[in-house]
């Protein structure tokens, strides 16, 4: 029989790995509550109707898709938000606004493959829902800048744009929505040229298309110059500078609270899902090149799944590509660090007392492992040593008689006779 692996783009994460990914969950949770986003657990499993409504075609060909045994088409969640969005247009429809949640968790897509990219990946999702003002778009950038930051990723950089300046020229021009949306999609992916042959083609403006041309060279870190340019750029389609002087707000808004946040304007930014309507951005690791995290404002997905219109932002962060960057720059602390106890008895008749004194231990709140394999004495040490415990507690006839133990300190190779009631209060002196 051929051996078993993983099916292909899942993983196993080995001890290391699970401690990196949960240690960042915990941290997205510390961040959640600092900004006040309460945590909310959704299902894994959700109707392929919820999680298509306003999924681009893409996002559509790659979910997990299948009929549960009462015959429903439903889905591996591919994002969050559909959910969140089921829930405020539904459950939470009448909780006073904003309304602040976070999740986190797996989500699933079929993408090829790769380092950085998995069919099984981790995010966290936080919403901001009922606010369009500029301060709630501001909140999530810095929101994700706290996060990155307490991750204890040191390079990162965000790219951010507005859809609202390209939308507003498109609409002006009366350009067809799905030629809009085509042409958002090969912005997404940089394919720049193919997007101006797509609007020549369907007869856009030579005007309007110069400076679509002029707004995709138009980047830069001086934020505030680069949207007082685009507001120029754009002069005479209304919403697009309406769309300028918003980021402007943002922008402004982020600069004035004090994080000093490495972000690059990108007037020809578009994200390729069609459901945002306002600032967007994503962030990155320059040395891995890839996306850590994106987001952006999206004022009409409540409405879309039953519930009053209700303008939105939010930002979903890769918690693996987090996980890559951080061991791209190593800045995760060793974890040579010596922790754990291993209680060993000296022979099979002191086991029960060893039991005994382990699960004190623990109870203390001290990590103990008790020796199961029945192991002599000398290979339990040389074991413990291998596999860096701090201390061995031995558990001898001789010291029980007295109420002790022997406890050796595994770094310092030193023991001492320690009175069994004090072993707790001795190991967290001597760690
Ligand atoms: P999105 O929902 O597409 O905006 O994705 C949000 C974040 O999830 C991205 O910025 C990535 O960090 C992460 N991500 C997206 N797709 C994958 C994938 N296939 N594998 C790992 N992380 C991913």
């Amino acid at each position: 029989m051929s051996e078993f692996r993983p099916v292909r783009g899942m993983r196993d994460l080995l001890p290391k790995e699970a401690q990196m990914l949960r240690s960042v969950e915990e941290k997205a949770r510390t961040v959640a509550e600092l900004y006040g986003y309460k945590e909310i657990v959704t299902p894994v499993v959700e109707s392929y109707d919820l999680l298509s409504a306003k999924a681009g075609e893409e996002v559509k060909s790659r979910m997990f898709l299948f009929k549960d045994l009462g015959g429903r088409d439903v889905a591996l969640r591919p994002e969050f938000t559909a959910s969140v969005a089921r829930l405020v247009a539904t459950t939470l429809r009448n909780e006073p606004k904003p309304l602040r949640l976070f999740c986190v968790g797996s989500v699933y897509r079929y993408d090829e493959p790769q380092r950085g990219r998995y069919r099984e990946f981790w995010q966290s999702n936080y919403e901001l829902m009922g606010s369009n003002r500029p301060e709630a778009d501001a909140e999530i950038l810095v929101l994700t800048n706290c996060l990155l930051q307490q991750t204890g990723l040191t390079k990162y950089a965000f790219k951010v744009g507005h859809i609202g300046v390209l939308k507003g020229l498109l609409s002006q021009e009366k350009v067809d929505g799905k030629v809009q949306n085509a042409v958002m999609q090969l912005m997404d992916k940089k394919q720049y040229n193919d997007a101006i042959a797509l609007l020549e083609e369907s007869g856009t403006p030579q005007q309007c298309i110069s400076i679509i041309r002029r707004l995709v060279e138009l980047k830069g870190a001086n934020t505030l110059e680069i949207v007082d340019s685009i507001e120029n750029l754009v002069d005479g389609y209304e919403q697009s500078v309406e769309a300028a002087r918003n980021l402007g707000e943002i922008l402004a808004l982020v600069s004035r609270s004090g994080c000093k946040i490495d972000i690059t304007v990108e007037a020809g930014f578009a994200r390729g899902l069609e459901y945002y309507t306002g600032m967007i951005f994503e962030t990155y690791a320059p040395d891995l090149d890839i996306a850590l995290g994106g987001g952006g404002r999206y004022n009409r997905l409540i409405q879309l799944f039953g519930g009053e219109p209700a303008p939105a932002v939010g930002v979903a962060h890769g918690i693996d590509r987090i996980m890559l960057g951080l061991q791209m720059q190593k800045t995760q602390e060793e974890s040579n660090e010596r922790k754990a106890v291993t209680v060993v008895p000296i022979k099979d008749e002191l086991v029960s007392e060893a039991f005994r004194i382990a699960q004190s231990l623990r109870q203390a709140g001290i990590s103990a492992e008790l020796e199961v394999m029945g192991r002599k004495i000398v290979k339990a040490l040389e074991v413990a040593d291998k596999k860096n415990a701090a201390f061995v507690v031995i558990v001898g006839e001789k010291e029980l008689k007295e109420n002790s133990t022997i406890v050796r300190d595994l770094a310092k190779r030193e023991q001492q006779i320690v009175s069994i009631e004090k072993i707790g209060e001795y190991l967290k002196n001597h760690s």
